[in-house]
């Protein structure tokens, strides 16, 4: 069963995106947490980032380069943001399809609830 994600990137229900290319999407979170609340994510399957393998190595850097090329599109460079990744139950997953927090707009508090 296809996960929501899956189906934004199928182009199966709509989403605002703020970036696509041929490896990732990145779009506009639904329930923001900050003024800038944007999720990266893999069009290829990656369930979450325990389970990532070496042969994600080349996609993982993509997903951390394009959240920060996100937040520099984002006017996010100078304030600062955070980047972030939520992996099973304590961590606070609830997609199974890895996807970047990335957040800002607002200083984050230190440490995160
Ligand atoms: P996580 O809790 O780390 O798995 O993050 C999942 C995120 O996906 C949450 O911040 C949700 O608000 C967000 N989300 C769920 N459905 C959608 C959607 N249809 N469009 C945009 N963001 C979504």
């Amino acid at each position: 069963m296809k996960t929501i994600f899956q189906k934004i990137i199928d182009r199966e229900i709509p989403a605002q995106l703020a970036h696509e290319d041929e490896h990732c999407i990145a779009l506009h979170d639904i329930n923001p947490q900050a003024p800038v609340h944007v999720l990266v994510i893999p069009k290829r399957l990656i369930p979450r980032i325990a389970g990532a393998g070496a042969d994600d190595q080349a996609l993982l850097g993509h997903l951390l380069l394009s959240a920060a090329a996100v937040a520099k599109k984002l006017g996010l460079e100078g304030s600062g943001f955070r980047i972030v990744i939520n992996n099973g139950r304590d961590g606070g997953e609830t997609v199974p399809h890895l996807h970047v927090h990335v957040l800002g707009g607002r200083p984050l508090g230190w440490p995160p609830g």
